[in-house]
């Protein structure tokens, strides 16, 4: 009988040839592809894009038994099957959306070694008959795909995903192999403790994307800025809307102006939702407005540009919307617009959720990392991979900082007066109170702790408040400031030792001028 389990080959380069048809490996996937063949575990941080399919795929096939591939969204599983098949791979998918007689069917195979690859939900997967069947069986390896799942610090936790610790221990002897698009150094190290990879590898590709072009702006006419946005880069592109509304809304003024949009949001008829991914998928050219519930599993490859019209929650979910434009490789271009009001919602919305403390505070340091990259003067790019642990160019050459650099100032002497003041305090005190002092208010919390004694109280009235706090964040940004927790919600700046230079100054510090953006009314978020 032949026997699907036993590899045809087991030389991954020739296998990469005759069933994908590739020339060679990209970047890490060969060191990952030879350290999975030859029987080990390992995590693997890639962008969306970079190739991390191969990564198991070839791995699988080159071993002896079945490869099991866990994965959270069916489509993605069911688009992967069909491909495998396409290339005479015995692939097949289980999940709970699976009539019952195919499932049955797909279970038959798999205990006849009829199956080389099984795409498999979580859920399904933890099934006790499942994993009993499974332990009959030879196994080529396990892959987590989209492992971020199983942090509860990355954006979209799958409770079922924390089972999947159970894999390391019944299957002691079988290659785990976790991959992920989310590299912030936090969840990859929630993934290697939760999967039981600690002892594995890591391989990291750069999460650079060299042929998109990001931006940011302060929002001041919203359609307005859109509008000659879209017009002068043309072509199909997804805005990303903070409410539901809106995306109906700017979709109508988009095809108001002759230009052919489509929206998109969870509140839609499943079959409207159908509809708008169809005709975007189909390659029509255009415009999608949508929520965030737009892109998961979205493929395709010649979006030319993504536009926020409000202030991304982290440097994740943003790094992750933008990396939807250009996966041709072609140019394409990402638009940030940001405003005061989007802040201080976000900051709203935290601190309102009914998150654990700890959850909160990693919120904030997420939201307050996106804002540094939005006021930064400095490359945009350098500063969101350094989100990703990542340190790059001083300049990548293809953000808007980078290609103009933006009108900065001399702000040393605001920065001495600005550490001096916050270290005088005590690096204890928000940034408000450090501004009543700054500014020479004698507010009662001023009295009370004397502040308006100290020698710092009143040198920054030369400076409005909104300049002030721009300082502070473009500090923030550059390290020179930390935000430490104060009490239940507040943060306090206090100075790091990168900014001792400037205290002394010994080092100038130069900083993008205020571009005081107008506040909007302010909407309730609704993905
Ligand atoms: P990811 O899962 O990391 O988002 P994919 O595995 O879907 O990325 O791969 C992205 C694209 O790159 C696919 O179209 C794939 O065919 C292509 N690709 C991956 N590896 C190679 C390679 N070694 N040679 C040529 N193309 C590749
Ligand atoms: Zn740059």
């Amino acid at each position: 009988m032949p026997d699907s389990l036993t590899p045809e080959s087991a030389d991954p380069a020739d296998v990469l040839h005759r069933v994908f048809g590739h020339a060679g490996f990209l970047g890490q996937q060969e060191a990952v592809v030879r350290h999975v063949t030859g029987g080990g575990s390992a995590l693997v941080l890639m962008p969306t894009g970079g190739g991390k399919s191969l990564c198991y795929q070839v791995p699988a096939l080159c071993r002896r038994g079945i490869g099991i591939v866990v994965s959270p969204l069916i489509a993605l599983m069911e688009d992967q099957v069909a491909a495998m098949r396409q290339q005479g791979v015995a692939a097949a998918a289980l999940h709970s959306d699976l009539p019952p007689e195919e499932a049955r069917g797909v279970l038959r195979d798999l205990h006849q070694g009829r199956l080389k690859l099984l795409y498999v939900s979580p859920e399904r997967l933890l099934l006790d008959g499942t994993l009993q069947r499974l332990s009959e069986m030879p196994l080529a390896l396990f892959a987590v795909d989209e492992a971020h799942c199983v942090s509860n610090w990355g954006h979209h936790f799958r409770p079922e995903y924390r089972g999947l610790s159970v894999l390391g221990r019944m299957f002691p002897d079988v290659p785990r192999l976790a991959l992920t698009a989310t590299a912030d150094p936090r969840t990859a190290e929630d993934i290697r403790a939760q999967l039981d990879l600690t002892e594995a590898p890591v391989f990291r590709a750069s999460f650079e994307r060299p042929n998109i072009a990001i931006e940011g702006m302060p929002r001041e006419q919203e359609f307005r800025q859109l509008l000659s946005f879209v017009r002068e880069v043309g072509g199909t592109g997804i805005v990303y809307c903070a409410t539901r509304a809106r995306t109906e809304m700017v979709a109508d003024r988009l095809r108001g102006e002759g230009i052919e949009a489509l929206s998109f949001h969870a509140g839609m008829e499943a079959e409207a939702k159908r509809e708008a991914h169809r005709r975007f998928a189909r390659g029509e050219q255009v415009v999608m407005a949508a929520t965030v519930a737009f892109g998961m599993g979205i493929d395709r490859p010649d979006v030319r540009w993504v536009v926020h019209l409000n202030m991304p929650r982290s440097p994740e979910s943003w790094y992750q919307e933008i990396g939807r434009a250009g996966r041709d490789g072609l140019p394409a271009r990402a638009l940030l617009l940001y405003s005061a009001a989007d802040i201080a919602l976000s900051r709203h919305h935290i601190e309102d959720s009914s998150a654990e403390p700890e959850q909160k505070r990693i919120e904030r340091q997420r939201l307050d990392a996106m804002v540094a990259i939005a006021e930064t003067a400095e490359c945009r790019t350098r500063l969101l991979l350094r989100c990703f642990g990542e340190e790059a160019a001083e300049r990548c050459g293809h953000c808007d900082n980078c290609a103009s650099p933006p009108r900065v100032f001399d702000a040393s002497v605001a920065a001495q007066k600005l550490l001096s003041a916050i270290l005088r305090t005590g690096q204890r005190f928000g940034a408000k109170h450090i501004l009543d002092v700054l500014r020479g208010r004698a507010t009662e919390k001023v009295l009370q702790f004397g502040h308006d004694q100290l020698p710092t109280f009143g040198v920054g009235k030369d400076i409005a408040d909104a300049e002030w706090q721009g300082i502070i964040r473009q500090m923030v940004a550059r390290g020179l400031l930390d935000l430490a927790e104060v009490g239940q919600h507040g943060t306090a700046p206090a100075m790091t030792e990168a900014a001792r230079p400037v205290l002394r100054g010994e080092e100038k510090l130069f900083l993008r001028a205020a571009d005081a953006p107008t506040p909007r009314r302010a909407e309730t978020a609704t993905p």
